[in-house]
């Protein structure tokens, strides 16, 4: 900014030897000057260098404190010689580099405990056991496994986190039992053929918004052995109409007067995103639907495309179907051959001694919460005792294989037409 700056020429001039005794004086204050501008000058630079820190600290910071690979669409940094698919995993491992999001899984009690409750509960299975850990984060699953005898357990995650995986391994005295490898589970070289068990923590919002089951199926066609453990074993996907709910009004109300300004140009996608919201239970019209069960022994990724429907019976005490409610359940069977009822629930199976939890609404909240589907113009208010009926649909997204396209249709037994909508979990 100075480099063409008038003073600085007159400065020159002057040294040049063109100085007589007036001059002198002259050079005096044009110094003063310069030594003003400078000291100016370097404040200036300061604070942009300030301010251009703090916009780094900022990239570095995780993107949301209280959701979950929630970054997937390339927030990373981005390099031009990258597919968008290229860019869109390396925005999805940076989101699990940072400790926020592992501190918020592991304090995740319903989560943390149900996996420590499955492996310490059943000690014998993993006795002198070879374990695969898809995605270990800080190692957590994987030290439960050693704990409970496991002979090795081999942690893969491709994020920067596995360093801290294995400084807490190690830190634990587990290194000669877990060994902690960096790469894609679809890419890295284990040093064995077959694994006994796999374990992992794959469950995306709405179960599949993430698409790492994907990479859990890749792994147990690999590496699991005939008849091996899949931990958990089971999830199933629950649907359930919103009504009277607060939601709407603080989702859509709220943008038609912020500090007294119409801001309902916000809306425009209001009600084509998916919301991760805790679900009042008493806001849950019906009981819930099963509209699939996972068997994560046997599931192939074809399967995670599906139109399924569902049915579920209208309480008393509710007016209108404002939205539609999604959430799962996951379980732990023991046995590698034993089945899941189709009927099985997760107050249910804990009755049976089957570890089981849910990330519905009647429970304590997960960090998954639950995926609200909130209806454009509601105009459905079924009776009573009355049956609501449809189809859910889940389509991945072409040009973003991580995010999630789901249409939802609904009809109450008397109407002749189906109601229905699609909204993207991106
Ligand atoms: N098991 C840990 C972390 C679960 S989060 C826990 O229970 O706390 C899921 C982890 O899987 C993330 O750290 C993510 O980086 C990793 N992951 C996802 N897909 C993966 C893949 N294809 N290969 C390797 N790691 C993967």
């Amino acid at each position: 900014m100075l480099e063409d700056d008038a003073l600085l020429f007159s400065l020159g001039d002057l040294a040049d030897g063109q100085v007589n005794g007036t001059a002198v004086d002259e050079v005096e204050e044009l110094r003063e000057q310069l030594a003003n501008l400078q000291a100016q000058f370097n404040a200036y630079r300061a604070e942009v260098q300030k301010s251009l820190i703090t916009k780094l600290e900022d990239v570095d910071a995780p993107k949301e404190g209280n959701t979950r690979a929630t970054n997937i669409h390339g927030a990373a940094e981005q390099d031009a010689t990258q597919t968008l698919e290229e860019q869109v995993d390396s925005g999805y491992f940076e989101s699990y580099s940072y400790n926020s999001i592992h501190e918020i899984m592991l304090k995740d009690t319903v989560r943390t405990d149900a996996y420590r409750d499955f492996i310490y509960e059943n000690k014998e299975l993993f006795q002198n056991k070879v374990v695969l850990d898809v995605g270990c984060g800080t190692g957590i699953l994987s030290m439960f496994c050693a704990k409970a005898g496991a002979k090795t357990v081999y942690a893969v995650d491709n994020s920067g986190i596995i360093e801290k995986a294995r400084q807490n391994v190690a830190q634990n005295g587990l290194q000669d039992i877990v060994k902690c490898i960096r790469g894609k589970i679809e890419e890295v070289a284990l040093p064995t053929d077959k694994v006994d068990i796999i374990v992992s923590e794959w469950m995306g919002y709405c179960l599949l918004y993430e698409s790492m089951l994907d990479s859990v199926i890749y792994a147990r066609d690999k590496y699991l052995v005939p008849g091996g453990l899949m931990v958990p074993s089971h999830a199933t996907l629950q649907i359930a109409p919103l009504a009277d709910s607060e939601i709407q009004v603080s989702h859509v109300g709220f943008w038609q007067d912020v500090y007294g300004f119409d801001m309902t140009h916000m809306l425009e996608k209001a009600h084509r995103e998916v919301l991760a919201r805790p679900v009042d239970a008493e806001e849950i019209a019906a009981d819930s639907a099963t509209f699939l069960q996972l068997d994560l022994r046997t599931a192939a990724k074809k399967d995670l495309t599906f139109e399924k429907g569902y049915k579920f019976e209208w309480k008393e005490g509710h007016k209108l179907l404002e939205g539609l409610v999604i959430w799962f359940d996951i379980f732990f069977l023991a046995s590698s051959e034993a089945s899941l009822a189709t009927s099985m629930t997760v107050p249910l199976a804990k009755k049976e001694g089957i570890v089981a939890f849910s990330t519905g609404p009647a429970t304590k909240q997960t960090h998954w919460q639950q995926g609200v589907f909130l209806i454009e113009d509601s105009n459905v208010a079924p009776l009573a005792g009355e049956m609501v009926l449809g189809t859910v649909t889940y389509r991945k997204r072409e040009e973003l294989d991580r995010s999630l396209e789901i249409t939802i249709s609904w009809k109450t037994e008397k109407e002749h037409d189906l109601h229905a909508q699609t909204w993207d979990l991106e």
